[in-house]
């Protein structure tokens, strides 16, 4: 039984204004929810309606619109605590995006305990957000950003996870790795993982960006010292992000960006901080789309994540097969279980110019590296062609999709 009925996914479909919408005269198929996911009536409604009669400045003021906006800001924050089971609603520290909660970690918990030598270790087909802060705080720190090796189905070497944690390439201080792959969609066994790090004491920090907005996270259950995601990938306005962090781990940390609001006291004669977690906020943040973020999880649990995980992995599953009966076509990312992500090459034909002829007949789908350049070359392509699906997206599209993808083949291809 399909986790929605037609009728419900019409339904669906209806609540994202945007799907009404013609590209190049063709029906949208929106095939990069990756990328950037669309956003629902209610989410756009409360961001319109904080703007039409809440809009202040939060922390702020004693005015009443102030007031009102520092409660739909902080709401934002005890919906999230509450929608991840952190312990405390201290644990989630507000910020820009994904990246921003990467570098956030890197220049506080990097910098306070990476040495020279230590070694972070990241998977080989980390997203760039995930290798480059620590790659820069390393050139500070002395410390190296190791990969650990993927399999040829994307799948992470756990032998070879497992002899990195035991020192073969220096002593490992961080765990930092993706939840579920961005460039192909396979979900990884981050539990057992963490589990194993956390025995040895190694501190860890899952990037959630893929995997928050798919299925159900439980920080706790997880037992992650960091998670990490943005509100784009997730239905809520861009500009919003999330950093959790354990309290215990967050209070150690000294602050990273200075400014209003992170501050205790200032004087010319130094300055004390505020505490977790506005000691990480400096300066104006963006209440406006946190409206919209508390609008997107009401939205996210109203439909339920656990369908949402059960539709991904039913449009996998067709768009698998389909896909598989396209000559020349190769999926990259066979193993299983995967959310809502298929990625694939075809035989001589360039990522980019198939996605420009896709394009054409209003597919958007994403080609390039997907910010994952070791992930390519591992690979030996210079990119994929990347089909990434929501709540909303139909068998038909996926159909779309595979015809489209028949006829580049053709065009470019002469097959
Ligand atoms: N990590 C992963 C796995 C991602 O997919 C992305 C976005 N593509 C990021 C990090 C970075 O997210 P953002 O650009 O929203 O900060």
């Amino acid at each position: 039984m399909s986790a929605f009925t037609p009728e419900e996914i019409q339904a669906l479909r209806s609540r994202f204004p945007i799907l009404g919408r013609t590209v190049h005269g063709k029906p949208l198929v929106y095939l990069d929810n990756a990328a950037t996911s669309q956003m629902p009536n209610s989410v756009i409604e409360a961001v319109r309606e904080f703007d039409r009669t809440k809009h202040a400045n939060v922390h702020r003021g004693v005015h009443q619109l102030s007031q009102e906006a520092t409660d739909v800001h902080e709401g934002s924050r005890d919906r999230l605590a509450k929608f991840l089971n952190a312990r405390r609603r201290e644990e989630i520290v507000l910020t820009r995006g994904c990246t921003e909660s990467i570098n956030l970690v890197a220049n506080t918990w990097g910098r306070q305990n990476l040495r020279s030598k230590d070694v972070v270790l990241v998977s080989q087909i980390e997203h760039h957000a995930n290798i480059v802060p620590w790659q820069l705080i390393g050139n500070q720190t002395g410390s190296t950003v190791v990969p650990i090796p993927v399999l040829d189905d994307t799948s992470l070497d756990q032998d070879a996870f497992l002899k990195l944690l035991e020192g073969a390439a220096g002593p490992v201080k961080l765990l930092a790795i993706q939840h579920v792959s961005n460039a192909f969609g396979t979900i990884h066994p981050v539990v057992e993982m963490i589990r194993l790090a956390r025995a040895r004491g190694i501190a860890t920090l899952v990037d959630g960006a893929q995997s928050v907005p798919h299925f159900a996270v439980d920080v706790q259950a997880l037992d992650c010292d960091f998670l990490v995601f943005s509100g784009h990938k997730m239905h809520a306005p861009t500009g919003t992000g999330v950093l959790y962090g354990k309290f215990e781990v967050l209070d150690a940390l000294g602050p990273w960006q200075g400014g209003g609001d992170m501050i205790d006291k200032v004087s010319f004669s130094g300055t004390t901080f505020h505490e977790v977690p506005y000691r990480f906020e400096a300066g104006t943040p963006n209440f406006t789309a946190a409206a919209g973020f508390t609008a997107a999880l009401d939205f996210l649990e109203e439909v339920g994540m656990e369908k949402i995980h059960d539709r991904d992995t039913e449009l996998v599953a067709y768009a698998h097969q389909e896909l598989s009966t396209v000559p020349g076509l190769k999926i990259l990312g066979t193993h299983l279980p995967k959310a809502g992500v298929v990625s694939f090459v075809l035989d001589g034909i360039h990522p980019y110019d198939a996605g420009m002829f896709l394009d054409q007949m209003g597919i958007a789908v994403r080609t390039g590296h997907h910010c994952a350049q070791p992930a390519m070359e591992r690979f030996g392509v210079p990119g994929t062609i990347r089909a990434s699906f929501a709540m909303f997206t139909t068998e038909t599209e996926i159909d779309t999709l595979v015809e489209g993808v028949r006829r580049v083949n053709k065009i470019l291809g002469g097959r």
